[in-house]
């Protein structure tokens, strides 16, 4: 579908079969991680993609291209974790090259600290910091790495480079860090970060493989948490840039934000897409598989030929909603690690 912009240009607008226009990315460039987060990847025997079998950067600058020509306006890179992937710098001198609004990266931040400026030059606007606790003996166990001292470090950077804004994740789970929940919405008090708590997913984590709903606290009642100390603010509707509600606090530089895939699914304005490193484009996170745009590439196909293609399938397979509930979403067991979160 074409459409017309503000300055008059004519551009092309991805629709899929629900009427959804389709202009987020999620670029997934690893599977590999130097953490391993209990609610995510196993502690040992987990398999990565072989290094051959990844997408080249060629390969993503390409098929990143024409997804923008499709109308992909932002685009944010994720992993597995974004920094271990050789040449990231590189990676994200090459997208920062392109007419997106929006360019962020989603990280561990534990390398961030030396790449910050160079990422920061290249265009990258935004950064989302993982950090589920502030207690450097609880952050060994919950992400298996002794890496606190480093991502604190390196929040601090990406603020003094200018990152706008400094978004904070952490997945907030019930007997594990529910009781740092207050000191992490201090933080936004006085510096702009914002703090996302992000609901807990049953997924290929340890925690997933013996899942127990308990672990789950979902926004309600992190939101009570929260409200019962501070005045939570909605913030404008029209200023959000994604899925997170999010709410302001009297005389506070920063945002708090809770994100609730688990309890109240955003699937009917969904606009995003995911191009994992195997070179899979799938059409939701919960996706079992996904369209094979390396094949498609790899086999000759021209760059006309491949857009076609990516039009045509969005109309028929991104689907409707993903699944909503714990056993539902238990059988489906995305592998975070894969798809980016
Ligand atoms: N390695 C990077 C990082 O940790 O920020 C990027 C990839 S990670 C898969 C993306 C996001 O997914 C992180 O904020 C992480 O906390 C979140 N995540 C991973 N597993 C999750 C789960 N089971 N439930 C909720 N969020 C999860
Ligand atoms: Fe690695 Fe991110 Fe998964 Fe943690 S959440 S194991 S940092 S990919």
């Amino acid at each position: 579908m074409t459409t017309v912009n503000e300055e008059g240009h004519r551009i092309m607008a991805l629709i899929d079969g629900f009427h959804r226009k389709i202009d987020y990315l999620r670029l997934s460039v690893t599977d590999r991680c130097n953490f391993r987060c209990v609610y995510c990847m196993p502690s040992d025997g987990v398999e990565f993609v072989p290094r051959d079998e990844l997408l080249t950067f060629d390969e993503i600058e390409r098929i990143v291209r024409v997804l923008v020509d499709l109308g992909i306006e932002k685009i944010r890179i994720t992993g597995g974790e974004p920094t271990v992937r050789k040449d990231i710098t590189e990676l994200v001198r090459r997208i920062g090259r392109m007419p997106l609004r929006s360019f962020a990266m989603t990280t561990n931040g534990y390398l961030l600290h030396d790449m910050i400026g160079e990422f920061r030059q290249s265009g990258l606007r935004r950064v989302n910091i993982s950090l589920d606790t502030l207690n450097r003996e609880k952050f060994k166990n919950m992400a298996r790495f002794d890496g606190f001292d480093q991502v604190w470090k390196a929040i601090w950077k990406s603020l003094e480079a200018g990152l706008d804004p400094v978004k904070i994740n952490m997945v907030a789970m019930r007997g594990i860090n529910d009781d740092e929940i207050l000191e992490f919405v201090e933080l936004a008090r006085k510096e702009p970060f914002h703090i996302r708590f992000i609901e807990y997913m049953p997924s290929s984590g340890d925690y997933g493989n013996t899942f127990d709903a308990n672990y789950i606290i979902k926004t309600d009642e992190l939101k009570q948490i929260v409200g019962k100390k501070y005045e939570l603010q909605p913030v404008d509707e029209t200023l959000k840039t994604g899925p997170a509600k999010l709410f302001k606090i009297p005389n506070f530089r920063g945002k708090i934000g809770f994100i609730d895939p688990y309890s109240d699914h955003f699937c009917s304005s969904c606009n995003r897409i995911r191009l994992t490193s195997l070179g899979k484009l799938k059409w939701c996170l919960f996706s079992n598989d996904g369209l094979d745009v390396k094949q498609f590439i790899r086999s000759g196909k021209s760059d006309g030929e491949l857009s076609d293609w990516i039009r045509t399938k969005i109309i028929t397979d991104k689907p409707e909603r993903h699944p909503a509930g714990v056993s539902e979403l238990i059988q489906v067991s995305t592998v975070f690690s894969q798809v980016g979160g």
